[in-house]
């Protein structure tokens, strides 16, 4: 399983001097199964440049985006993802849509004016819309893609992808749970309070989770659907994942506090367990395994 990291940061897009390392594209992922199967999972800024790449070596006619929601920095690429406007390509799209909403509505309200020049109605490609639902697993050739609802406005969804003895977990908004934001008694609290979501990751080869803030400057930002990276260390440790990827950074954070959070993130796995992993995800990397 090959998986590529178009866009790392979260809210909004912060291209710069100071992101130059980390990158400054929002979410877009792509994952590439041994048998090529095409997987995008959200479509951030990043899908802009994922699909252009895409289209010089194009592997696959068929490709499927899954949406962890609709924020705005998760759907922006989405009419700059250019395989859309291509007859020769079927793309599916996934998503959990609000109260009565069907997805192919949320995305005809996100591309139409005033909002937007153009309409849906532009795609050249076949397009198919799938409301998904969590606690589900959908399957793509000999991938199984699982779904789990996470504490973010709803309805946000997370994403195991599965192939053989290989797994990989998206959760990019999602605030871990706790009853009180005390060192002495997180990891316990923890535990409590994230049961479905531990057992969703456990075991993961790499969990890629939401690190927005560092603890100090989560306190000011609590209730706002974001983790931190000491509560998400715990997390990872509690689900005895391989690696932990840090992800969806605040756009406040230039590439030297992303380097902080990082080292900070390291020692705490340290004394947690020693046998976490841990990096921080830049637009452009590529994990193989
Ligand atoms: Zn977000």
């Amino acid at each position: 399983m090959k998986v590529k990291f178009w866009g790392t940061r979260g809210s909004i897009p912060v291209p710069g001097r100071s992101t130059l390392i980390y990158g400054g594209n929002t979410p877009s992922i792509q994952v590439t199964s041994p048998d090529d199967d095409q997987i995008f999972l959200d479509a951030g800024s990043g899908l802009r440049e994922a699909g252009i790449e895409f289209m010089k070596h194009p592997s696959s006619n068929e490709l499927h985006l899954f949406m962890s929601h609709f924020h705005w920095d998760h759907v922006l690429g989405l009419p700059f993802f250019i395989p859309f406007y291509d007859e020769s390509f079927h793309i599916h799209v996934y998503g959990m849509a609000h109260d009565q909403n069907n997805i192919e509505g949320v995305v005809d309200s996100l591309i139409s004016p005033p909002l937007f020049p153009i309409t849906k109605s532009e795609f050249k490609a076949k397009v198919t819309y799938n409301n998904i639902s969590p606690d589900s697993t959908y399957e793509i050739g000999n991938v199984k893609i699982k779904t789990f609802q996470v504490n973010h406005q709803c309805c946000t969804l997370a994403y195991k992808i599965e192939e053989k003895n290989r797994s990989f977990v998206y959760v990019t908004d999602n605030e871990i749970k706790y009853s009180r934001l005390d060192l002495n008694s997180l990891e316990n609290d923890i535990a409590e309070h994230n049961v479905k979501m531990i057992e969703f990751c456990r075991g993961a080869d790499y969990l890629v989770h939401d690190t927005t803030y560092t603890l100090n400057d989560y306190s000011q930002k609590v209730g706002w659907g974001h983790s931190n990276n000491v509560s998400a260390a715990i997390l990872a440790t509690l689900a005895e994942v391989k690696n932990l990827v840090l992800f969806h950074y605040d756009p406040e954070y230039d590439d030297e506090k992303i380097e902080s959070l990082l080292n900070d993130t390291n020692s705490l796995l340290k004394r947690l367990s020693g046998n976490v992993n841990c990096l921080a995800s830049k637009d452009g990397i590529e994990l193989e395994f």
